[in-house]
C-alpha cells in the first residue's frame, strides 16, 4: 500500500485543504505515515500570512533534498499560499527538487498529478473522520486589507455550488462526522458571486441542516461588513447552528482600521456585535486584534482597548503587525512602532481578557451547558487524568471525568463546576 506524508502550517482553510488532499489519497488506497523516509508521496501545505510561518516551510523543504536523494522516487508537492500566481513562475528555479506547485484548494490539478503517476492498483477504502470537520464553502478573499497577502495568493472569492457542499457533509457524516465547520477568508461573502447573491451562507444552513446524524453547524471568518441580519437571524433560529461568531474587527480605531483598509468603522463594529447579541441569546463573540500597526499611536491603541474592554468579548486573538512582503502595507508603510511597544500594548490586551474571560466564565458556574464530546483528553495532554474534551455550543473548551462508555461524538449535559479564563471542568448529568 503507498504511504503519503502530510505536514501543513496555517489557518483552517489550510488544514480544510490538507483534509480534502489527504481524503483523496486516502480513496485512492494511500495510507498516511509519520515518516518522511517511508513515504511515496508527500505535501506540504504552506502558509504565508506571516513571515515565520514562511521560514518554517523553507527550513521543511531543506530536509526535503535529503530525503529525495535518498528517495528519488518519492513526488513533493508543495501547496498552499507559497503558491499564487506570483511566485509560481520563480519556485521551482529555488527549489528544483520539488515534483509539482500546487495552487491552494486546485483539487483538479492535485487528480491529475496523482493520474499521471499513479501505475498503481489502489482499491478505495473507507474513511475514518474526526467528530469535527471542516468543509471550505468559499475560497478565495476579495478584501485586499493592506497587511494580508492571502487575496495575492487565493485569487478572488469564488463560492462552491450548494449541492457539493451538501454532498460533501452526507459523506462526511457517513464517516462519522457529527459538526462541520463551514469555512471560508470571508465566510459571509458565501454567494455573492452567484447571480443575484443567492443562494447566501443562510441558505447553505439551511441546505444541510435536516442531514441526520449531523448535530452541529458552525462557520468561519465572519467579516464585520459581510454579515447581514439574515445570516443573524439564520443563527438565532436554526437549532444545529452553534451560537459563536468568530467576526474579526483587527483595530478599534477609525485611522487605523482605514490604513488597514478595512471597509468599517469601529462604530459599525460596536453597533453589530449590539446587534448579534439582541437576536442570538447566549452568543459568544471571538474576533483578531492587531497592534503596533504601522503609524499606530498611543491614542490609537486605546481606542482599541477601550472598544475591547466595551464590548467585553469571549476570546481575543492578538498579534504584533509584522511586515509581509507582497503586501500594500509592506510597499508603502513603514513598520514604525518599536517591538517593545508593540510587545507592551499586546500584553496589556492579553491582560484585559484574562481578566474579561474569568468573569464571563464565572457567571457559567453550576449551570448546565451542552457539550458535544470530542475525544479522550488524557491521550492528548498527557494528564493521565482520564476525561473527556469537547466544546460547548459557544465554543467554549470543557473537559469532565470519564464516565466509562465511549462518548465520542455524542452530545451530553454537563454541570460547569471549575473555570479558568480558558476551559471549564465539569461533571457528566446523569
Ligand atoms: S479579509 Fe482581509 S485579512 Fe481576511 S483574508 Fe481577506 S484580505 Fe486577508
Amino acid at each position: 500500500m503507498p504511504k503519503y506524508f502530510e505536514w501543513t502550517v496555517g489557518c483552517q482553510m489550510n488544514k480544510a485543504d490538507s483534509e480534502e488532499l489527504a481524503n483523496i489519497l486516502e480513496a485512492r488506497g494511500y495510507e498516511r505515515t509519520l515518516s518522511l523516509e517511508a513515504a511515496d508521496l508527500i505535501f506540504l501545505n504552506s502558509c504565508s500570512v506571516r513571515q515565520n510561518a514562511e521560514n518554517r516551510i523553507i527550513g521543511k523543504l531543506g530536509e526535503m533534498v535529503n530525503v529525495k536523494r535518498k528517495r528519488p522516487d518519492a513526488r513533493l508537492i508543495l501547496t498552499g499560499c507559497m503558491v499564487g500566481d506570483d511566485t509560481v513562475a520563480a519556485l521551482p528555479k529555488r527549489f528544483p527538487f520539488v515534483d509539482l506547485f500546487l495552487k491552494p484548494a486546485d483539487v483538479e490539478g492535485f487528480q491529475d498529478f496523482l493520474d499521471e503517476g499513479d501505475a498503481l492498483e489502489v482499491a478505495a477504502k473507507p474513511r475514518s473522520m474526526g467528530v469535527s470537520s471542516f468543509v471550505n464553502v468559499i475560497r478565495g478573499c476579495d478584501k485586499f486589507c493592506t497587511y494580508c497577502i492571502v487575496p495575492y495568493r487565493r485569487g478572488a472569492e469564488k463560492s462552491r455550488p450548494v449541492q457539493e457542499i451538501v454532498a460533501e457533509v452526507r459523506e462526511l457524516v457517513a464517516q462519522g462526522t457529527t459538526e462541520v465547520n463551514l469555512l471560508g477568508q470571508t465566510v459571509d461573502s458565501y454567494g455573492k458571486d452567484f447571480p443575484g447573491g443567492r443562494p447566501d451562507l443562510a441558505d447553505v444552513f439551511e441546505a444541510i441542516h435536516d442531514i441526520d446524524g449531523l448535530k452541529r453547524i458552525r462557520f468561519m471568518t465572519s467579516y464585520p461588513a459581510d454579515i447581514t441580519p439574515r445570516i443573524i437571524q439564520s443563527i438565532a433560529d436554526l437549532p444545529k447552528v452553534c451560537e459563536h461568531v468568530h467576526v474579526p474587527c483587527q483595530a478599534g480605531d477609525d485611522e487605523v482600521l482605514r490604513a488597514m483598509h478595512r471597509t468599517y468603522t469601529s462604530g459599525y463594529y460596536r453597533d453589530l456585535i449590539a446587534r448579534i447579541r439582541d437576536t442570538v441569546p447566549e452568543v459568544s463573540i471571538s474576533t483578531d486584534v492587531i497592534v503596533g500597526f504601522p503609524g499606530e499611536t498611543d491614542d490609537q491603541f486605546r481606542n482599541t482597548y477601550r472598544m475591547l474592554e466595551d464590548l467585553r468579548l469571549d476570546t481575543v486573538h492578538v498579534a504584533c503587525y509584522s511586515v509581509r512582503p507582497g503586501t500594500e502595507a509592506a510597499r508603502t508603510m513603514a513598520d514604525d512602532v518599536m517591538p517593545e511597544v508593540k510587545k507592551a500594548r499586546l500584553k496589556e490586551i492579553e491582560a484585559l481578557q484574562e481578566r474579561v474571560l474569568s468573569e464571563i466564565n464565572e457567571g457559567l458556574m453550576g449551570r448546565e451547558v451542552e457539550v458535544l464530546v470530542e475525544d479522550d483528553a488524557s491521550k492528548v495532554n498527557r494528564t493521565g487524568a482520564p476525561q473527556w474534551r469537547g466544546r460547548t455550543r459557544q465554543n467554549k473548551l470543557m473537559y469532565f471525568p470519564t464516565a466509562g462508555r465511549d462518548l465520542r461524538g455524542e452530545e451530553v449535559k454537563v454541570r460547569v463546576e471549575r473555570v479558568t479564563p480558558w476551559a471549564l471542568q465539569g461533571a457528566l448529568m446523569a
